[in-house]
């Protein structure tokens, strides 16, 4: 299957990880819409909200809460947007959840620069 996100969660393309485990990969949006946006996104190739099995959104929910302290540890992020795209509304075909993190006022810093702000031990 030609899956942009299925070849990032076989490591056949990179991405800049923030949170894995059995069942979803958390990464930066390469093209985000404030720093820190990122997509959290089953292994499982499920289509969009109409194919997904229902059981793994509990899951999906939980570690999107986590992320969520994650941002405002790591960024003060003020506020945070989820957007979910279905259909025509959706560009790459492997349902996930964008995580937009919302700011007082902010200007957008470097991917790498958020990637490694959000991987600082303090
Ligand atoms: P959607 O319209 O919900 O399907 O949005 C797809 C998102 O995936 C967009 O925000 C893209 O910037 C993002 N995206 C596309 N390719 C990559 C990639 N290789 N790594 C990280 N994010 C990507
Ligand atoms: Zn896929």
């Amino acid at each position: 299957m030609n899956c942009i996100f299925c070849k990032i969660i076989n490591n056949e393309i990179p991405s800049y990880k923030v949170y894995e485990d059995d069942l979803l990969l958390v990464f930066l949006d390469i093209n985000p819409k404030s720093n820190g946006h990122m997509l959290v996104v089953p292994k499982k190739h499920y289509v969009d909200i109409l194919d997904i099995d229902t059981a793994i959104l509990n899951h999906i929910h939980k570690v999107t809460i986590e992320m969520y302290k994650l941002l405002k540890d790591k960024l003060n992020i003020d506020g945070l947007t989820l957007v979910q795209n279905n259909g025509l509304g959706q560009d790459i075909k492997h349902y996930h959840i964008h995580l937009i993190p919302v700011y007082k006022d902010s200007k957008l810093l470097s991917i790498e620069e958020i990637y490694n702000k959000l991987k600082q031990s303090n």
